[in-house]
């Protein structure tokens, strides 16, 4: 079992509808020793590629991005969440449908900061039906930049979009994945990798 399963193990919380809470340590409060130790093993895992740029959405994938980039030494650009309808032209724009919220967002970045001279490695917290993932890789399609690999700390291997997104064709990473979850015993099963 590596660090980051025995966490989830030890500090997961299972909950209805497929959700797996990691509220204490990843995405509400932020245990910073493992963040340092997941961006340490995504530079292990991606080392070899040319990354120009780390890119995520908000809100919970930001601060593991951080630590990510901060290996590379490259900038972190995450995807924000916008209402707004008048921003074509100045803005890529994808739509992302989300898990948690079960809503549809426009995501947008700027065209300042994504351009064709980009390679991207695009990180996030959790893998489930690998909305937000496409959401990012419309984004870097649409600026001409190369998505080099992606990287999940959590991927729920029994929802698609894992296979969906390694499919495409993508160099898809994941710390740790969960094959089975069961919310009355708080079971979690991992996948042997
Ligand atoms: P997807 O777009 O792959 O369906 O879902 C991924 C996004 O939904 C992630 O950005 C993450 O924020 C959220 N998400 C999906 N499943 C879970 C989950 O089980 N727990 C938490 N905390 N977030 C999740």
């Amino acid at each position: 079992m590596n660090f980051l399963e025995e966490r989830i193990r030890k500090d997961g919380l299972v909950k209805p509808g497929n959700v797996l809470k990691v509220d204490s340590f990843l995405n509400h409060q932020m245990d910073i020793n493992l963040l340092d130790e997941i961006g340490r093993e995504f530079k292990r895992r991606f080392g070899d590629k040319h990354v120009t740029k780390v890119m995520t959405i908000e809100a919970s994938g930001i601060g593991i991005a951080c630590f990510v980039a901060k290996e590379f030494g490259v900038p972190m650009l995450f995807a924000k969440k916008s209402k707004s309808i008048n921003i074509a032209g100045e803005m890529y724009v994808a739509e992302v449908e989300s898990f948690t919220h079960q809503n549809k967002n426009q995501v947008i970045v700027s065209k300042k900061f994504l351009s064709p001279d980009d390679h991207l490695l695009i990180i996030d917290d959790f893998l489930a039906n690998g909305c937000a993932l496409q959401g990012m890789i419309s984004l870097a399609e649409s600026a001409g930049a190369t998505v080099e690999g992606l990287g999940i700390v959590i991927e729920k291997g029994f929802q698609i979009g894992g296979r969906v997104i390694r499919n495409l064709g993508y160099d898809l990473e994941s710390l740790a994945i969960i094959d089975a979850m069961d919310a009355e015993t708080g079971t979690i099963t991992f996948r042997e990798q």
